[in-house]
């Protein structure tokens, strides 16, 4: 396999998907030299089977807005990949989503659910509807004329979506209601559910929690100490607010936080406290960052812009992707920075992360360091399946050992000739064999 050729046949084929072109890329690029080894698998043409999704779903859903307007959108579900498990990965609702995103999510997805040496294969899926502005009404209908289509084509052993960004337990519930009644049976189909009703105690938390984790093991290596370090996070979402709050548990200092319009820059560091008042100010008020300066005053608000010029020893992009760019990447580099530990899928563009690695940063590309997330809702698919619930310390204690077990593996593929970790390597490495195993064993299909 040339990599080369195979991304260029692909831009051929899909020329305007840049970013599932550039998610392909990163990856062949980083498993050519392995997957060369093995002439069964070029035989079997095994790269186009694993690059291209077994199927896509597009359809259009319409729904009635507070004004009795009828609203239509597009919407969507990437199943990826099966070979190693049923179909998982979260739902995005978000103005942008078009399908070359779908389609690199859900690719990236293939990889990181095999890392978490759970049985999940991957998927993604969404909608160009953006939550933001919409009354809760609304969502709803949205959210259950959205699963009039998908429902036919997921359930515990099929499919089982979950959230992202625009997507949190709200309209996971939503969701969830309208799959159960269509489908007249309360099964395990969806994650990140209420926990009234099968939701799995830490899976809110697990994607931040398990990015800390994964940079607790990075910052090992180097026998440096997380405590009294400062931190710049993008976002104010899901991942954004736990890995603030593991951070603060482990006594490092969280100094900066993100929406679509602005980021916040705490001199004195976001405290518990304060994060409690984001977390209202996010999921009940539905408010926007800037409102976090007007609350601490000492707090600076930059309209349009992201954190990456301020002064930290840790990054932890956990917003979107493409959100550090080469500029960004040089900037972060000649601050002094240490580690950049990715919260978000793919926020660094290849740029960023030749710079990053070229500086030999502790870097982590999201497929490893925030596949605590998708770990913990295969957790929860597993206590569904039992008809159980574990307790919290239970589940964070899986989560812990599943990071470690993922920092082994990149450490094992990734570590290069001068003992520098390339973890994108060994991320990329490790997932992939685990999914061509099992591809070939189950022929050609
Ligand atoms: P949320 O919707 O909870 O939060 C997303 C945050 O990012 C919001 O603060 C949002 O701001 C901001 N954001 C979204 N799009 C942009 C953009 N184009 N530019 C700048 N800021 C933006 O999502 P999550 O926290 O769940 O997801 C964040 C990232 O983490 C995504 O890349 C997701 O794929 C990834 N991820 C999530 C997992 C999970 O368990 N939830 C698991 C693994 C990865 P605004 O309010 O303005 O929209």
């Amino acid at each position: 396999m040339n990599a080369k050729n195979v991304v260029e046949s692909l831009k051929k084929r899909f020329p305007n998907e840049p970013e599932y072109l550039q998610a392909v890329q990163e990856v062949l690029e980083s498993i050519e030299d392995v997957y060369n080894q093995h002439p069964e698998f070029e035989k079997a043409n095994l790269i186009e089977r694993l690059c291209i999704p077994d199927r896509i779903f597009t359809f259009r859903v319409s729904w009635v807005d507070d004004k009795g307007n009828v609203q239509t959108n597009m919407a969507y579900r990437v199943q990826h990949n099966m070979a190693i498990g049923p179909y998982k990965g979260g739902i995005r609702f978000h103005s942008s989503v078009n399908p070359s995103i779908l389609k690199f999510l859900a690719f990236e997805q293939t990889f990181k659910n095999a890392l978490t040496t759970l049985p999940m294969g991957g998927a993604k899926g969404g909608s160009d509807f953006s939550p933001r502005g919409k009354s809760s009404n609304e969502v709803m209908r949205f959210c259950q004329a959205y699963m009039l289509e998908l429902w036919k084509h997921i359930g515990p052993d099929t499919d089982v979506p979950a959230g992202d960004i625009g997507v949190g337990a709200r309209e996971v519930g939503y969701m969830f209601g309208m799959y159960r009644k269509l489908s007249g049976e309360f099964t395990g189909t969806f994650t990140g559910k209420g926990l009234e009703f099968g939701g799995s105690l830490i899976r809110p938390e697990a994607t931040g929690y398990g990015n800390v984790y994964f940079l607790c093991s990075m910052l090992k290596t180097r026998n440096i100490d997380i405590k009294g370090k400062k931190v710049l996070i993008s976002g104010s979402g899901n991942v954004a607010t736990y890995t603030c709050q593991k951070l603060i548990q482990l006594g490092a200092i969280p100094m900066t936080l993100s929406d679509s319009n602005g980021y916040i820059y705490d001199p004195d560091g976001i405290t518990q406290e304060k994060l409690e008042y984001v977390k209202d100010l996010k999921q009940v008020q539905r408010g926007r960052i800037r409102e976090y300066a007007e609350k601490y005053p000492t707090a600076i608000y930059h309209e349009g812009m992201r954190p990456w010029g301020e002064k930290a020893d840790i990054v932890m992009p956990s917003a979107t992707q493409n959100e550090i760019n080469g500029e960004d990447a040089k900037k972060i580099v000649a601050n002094g920075v240490i580690a950049v530990a990715e919260g978000a899928n793919m926020p660094s563009t290849p740029e960023a992360i030749a710079t990053f690695q070229k500086a030999k940063l502790l870097y982590s590309p999201g497929k490893a360091s925030n596949a605590g997330g998708v770990a913990t809702s295969g957790l929860e698919m597993s206590q569904n399946s039992e008809r159980l619930s574990w307790s919290a310390e239970e589940v964070d204690s899986k989560l812990k050992g599943i990071m470690a077990n993922i920092h082994e593996n990149c450490v094992k593929y990734g570590t290069e000739p001068d003992g520098y970790i390339n973890y994108v390597k060994g991320a990329n490495i490790a997932g992939f064999m685990k999914v061509a195993k099992a591809m070939m064993a189950q022929g050609i299909i």
